[in-house]
């Protein structure tokens, strides 16, 4: 067997941003190898809501910018894919809600007024009661308005599973990774023994983007983590709901997301402002405690005597900006025969893959033939939280 292999693009990192990347090339024509260090999605994508915003979160506090207003086309593009009718052909991908909603508990919050002139909302919200509620909020004790946003919410380790099998042959599960140089040139890596050349390689490691450049002696982009804490609870008497919770500030009080368990039950995912500085500041019973205490507030008919709890730590990766600012699209840098980015969301995968395609087509840079692929050791697919914590 020859210990070198060559290819059009070395992706590494198999998250939702590699992943989305290879079966959108691989579509195109090209040859490409995904290289993945510990399980496909299992970074932060499987972590993830799963909510394919539109931006309607950020237009919240009236801060959505002419550009972040690109975030509006992602919900069509991904109704596409999952129809089987776009860029990708995701069906059988599971779709957990066809809509996420926005849930305001006491009368409609002042600064709503710029969200409903926003374009990523206009025409695109609708109040919604009695039986079009979600599940979780049709109670008669339930007050409180509630609006139903043109957003998915799809499943993320379906998508992933997904996304492996439009990978075809070209997943390769690597540890080792170092910079193969000639000329002075970067011309591909050398992984676990295995030359690989490639006329591009781009990094989509997430958190793993920085280690990748300091072992290629590359300085930018530098990389910021934010962390949050999220809360998953479990249980037999919880219906789905999918809905941001408002409260008097600039992010959702709370973020809900739901899941199913493999035994039948639902999880419930916490984020939103729970989740973020202060939740982050908090030990796990400290942080169960007053997730229990919000769902006891704004749920009190939800029965929650017999539920589970865990947390979840994690940080998200993206490119550095002053005073952690969220960037708004997803980034791309480009350097030479390297390409480094982060989608910065989930559902901005299809923007961070255009990026790239647009670069590789600035540069002239064609489908190759190449020698067929050996068989090569296949990396896993991540499990969820939920999975292993209950
Ligand atoms: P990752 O999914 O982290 O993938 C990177 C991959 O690279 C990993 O599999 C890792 O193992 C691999 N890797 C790392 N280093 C190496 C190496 N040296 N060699 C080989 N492989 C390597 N976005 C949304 O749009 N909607 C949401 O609802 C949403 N909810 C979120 C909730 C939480 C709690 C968090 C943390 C994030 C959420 N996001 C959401 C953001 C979204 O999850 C991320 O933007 C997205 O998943 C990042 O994808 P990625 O492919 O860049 O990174």
């Amino acid at each position: 067997m020859s210990l070198t292999l060559s290819t059009d693009v070395l992706i590494v990192g198999g998250g939702i941003a590699g992943l989305w990347l290879n079966a959108r090339l691989r579509a195109n024509g090209y040859a490409t190898l995904l290289l993945e260090r510990e399980s496909l999605g299992g970074g932060q994508s499987v972590k993830s809501q799963g909510i394919i915003h539109g931006g309607a979160k950020y237009a919240l506090h009236g801060a959505l910018s002419g550009a972040s207003e690109a975030i509006a086309d992602m919900p069509r593009r991904w109704r596409e894919a999952l129809d089987g009718s776009g860029e990708l052909d995701l069906s059988g991908v599971r779709l957990l809600s066809d809509a996420h909603y926005l849930w305001s508990p006491g009368t409609l919050a002042g600064n709503l007024t710029s969200f409903f002139a926003s374009k990523a909302v206009r025409g695109r919200v609708d109040q919604v009661k009695g039986e079009q509620l979600p599940p979780a909020l049709q109670n008669p004790k339930f007050k409180g308005k509630v609006y139903r946003l043109a957003e998915l919410v799809v499943d993320v380790p379906s998508l992933i599973a997904r996304l492996a099998d439009l990978a075809g042959d070209s997943l390769l599960a690597a540890d080792a990774i170092e910079p193969l140089h000639e000329g002075g040139q970067l011309v591909g890596l050398r992984v676990d023994g295995r030359e690989i050349r490639a006329q591009r390689i781009v990094l989509s490691a997430g958190r793993g983007n920085a280690g990748l450049l300091a072992s290629l002696n590359v300085a930018q982009p530098s990389q910021q983590l934010r962390p949050l804490h999220m809360v998953m609870v479990k249980g037999p008497t919880l219906k789905p709901l999918y809905a941001h919770c408002l409260g008097g500030g600039p992010k959702p009080r709370i973020t809900v997301t739901s899941h199913p368990g493999a035994d039948g039950e639902w999880v419930w995912y916490l984020g939103g402002d729970l989740a973020e500085a202060d939740g982050v500041a908090r030990d796990e019973a400290a942080q169960i405690e007053a997730a229990r205490k919000e769902l006891s507030q704004l749920l009190p008919w939800v029965d929650l005597s017999t539920a589970r709890w865990a947390t979840l730590r994690v940080e998200r990766a993206e490119p550095a900006q002053s005073g952690l600012v969220r960037p708004d699209n997803a980034f791309l840098s480009d350097q030479g025969a390297l390409l480094v980015g982060w989608p910065t969301k989930l559902a901005l995968a299809p923007d961070f893959a255009d990026r790239v395609l647009s670069h590789l087509e600035r540069d002239g840079i064609r489908p190759a033939v190449h020698p067929p692929l050996p068989e090569l050791p296949r990396p896993v697919i991540g499990r969820t939280a939920w999975e292993t914590s209950f």
